[in-house]
């Protein structure tokens, strides 16, 4: 029995390489950065971490974690309700609230589990969800999790929203819920909030927004896709991380009015049963929303970058999707070409990986990159003429 067990999972790793689906992880020898070592020794422009702000190595973000370290302990040994809170992690709920305009936040260890654990406390049979079909996989799970009507709508085309809402209408849900990634991680697009928001308000529905790629940098205070849209009190539920733009490291959030949060506190799977998160966390990311306030000009360079990075690519010919996000996808279709494109550009010194099957739908392999505050002009230029030769050398130009 156990054999066959093991047989039919090396039959499906064998399935996977076959494929070109297979994934290896490349082992990094320094601090996350615009320029990291890899373990075997080589140094490589990084062109696919999160770190939008580069405050994964600041100074200042670094010493807010280690001084905390010093005075709080390594870890809290507890979930939250238990013996797990610290005022810092009362304050950092504040801090988020006021600075996205809510009136409450509950942190989560990771963005995946505020996404995982939020449905289900707040929805039930009686109630309809409708989510965008190329929402992020915690969303997805989330939603699975939680017993209220699935509607699911084709990515972004609002008439197949109102399809849906439509149909939750006729049947009488009781609370509806509309669920969209504010930009989508592997486009680097933006939902269209603004329609979003007026449907909603039409049908009466909520609408939850993950601006996991959004909060700290997009809109002109960083306040995430809300503020780039313009749209107050539009978005009644917002989740985000502090993985990626606010230093980097892990955690989760959920932004509501202050009953979602407490019932959330009170019922929520991932808050109730699993460990709080880490005090030196917790007071870097007060750091990293501290500069965020502070130095706007790093949100302004980032999208300085962008403009011109995508500019120059879509001129060598390359198809780029989406218009000033950061997150810049160079689509290439086959996993194959993705896979050994992202391996000749790191052989000439370029780190940025190639997405396919299943994190991207089949045949839109695409190599991801992700600009950030601190790439140079000199940096930019570099990658811009690695792609024109390993382009031509693979005949896609
Ligand atoms: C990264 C990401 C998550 C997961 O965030 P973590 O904090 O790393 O768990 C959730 N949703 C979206 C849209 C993401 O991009």
């Amino acid at each position: 029995m156990k054999k066959s067990f093991y047989a039919s999972l090396e039959n499906e790793l064998e399935k996977i390489r076959e494929e070109g689906l297979f994934k290896e992880e490349r082992f990094i020898a320094s601090p996350q950065k615009t320029r990291v070592e890899l373990a075997n020794g080589s140094s490589v422009l990084n062109f696919c971490a999160n770190d939008y702000l580069g405050l994964a190595n600041n100074l200042d973000v670094k010493k807010a974690a280690s001084e905390s370290v010093e005075k709080d302990g390594f870890g809290m040994a507890s979930v939250r309700f238990i013996c797990g809170t610290n005022d810092k992690h009362r304050q950092l709920e504040e801090k988020l609230s006021s600075f996205l305009g809510y009136e409450d936040c509950i942190l989560y260890v990771a963005c995946f589990d505020a996404n995982g654990g939020l449905f289900e406390p707040l929805f039930d049979e009686n109630d309809a969800i409708i989510s965008d079909a190329l929402n992020h996989a915690s969303i997805i799970d989330g939603i699975r999790l939680c017993k209220a009507k699935r509607f699911r709508y084709e990515h972004s085309n609002m008439s197949d929203l109102k399809r849906c809402l439509e149909e939750a209408k006729e049947q009488g849900a009781r609370h509806k819920i509309i669920v969209s990634d504010g930009v989508f991680s592997m486009d680097g697009t933006y939902a269209k909030l603004d329609e979003i928001c007026s449907l909603a308000n039409e049908y009466e529905a909520l609408v939850m927004i993950d601006d996991c790629h959004a909060t700290g940098f997009v809109g002109s205070n960083g306040r995430g896709t809300s503020e780039h849209f313009g749209i107050k009190d539009g978005v009644d539920i917002l989740t985000g991380t502090l993985g990626k733009a606010l230093g980097g490291a892990s955690g989760g959030f959920v932004c509501a009015n202050k009953s979602v949060v407490e019932l959330l506190k009170q019922k929520s799977r991932p808050y109730l049963f699993s460990n709080a998160l880490s005090p030196s966390i917790v007071s870097a990311t007060m750091k990293a929303l501290e500069i965020v306030e502070g130095e706007p000009d790093r949100r302004q360079r980032i999208y300085e970058n962008s403009k011109y990075f995508r500019g120059e690519m879509k001129k060598l010919g390359f198809e780029i999707l989406g218009t000033d996000h950061p997150i810049v996808p160079v689509m290439l279709g086959d996993a194959k070409v993705a896979q050994h494109m992202s391996k000749k550009l790191l052989e000439n010194g370029i780190y940025a990986v190639g997405f396919f099957y299943p994190v991207v739908p089949k045949n839109k392999a695409r190599i991801r990159l992700q600009i950030n505050s601190e790439h140079t002009k000199e940096e930019l230029d570099k990658v811009i003429d690695t792609f024109k030769k390993v382009g031509e050398e693979l005949n896609l130009l």
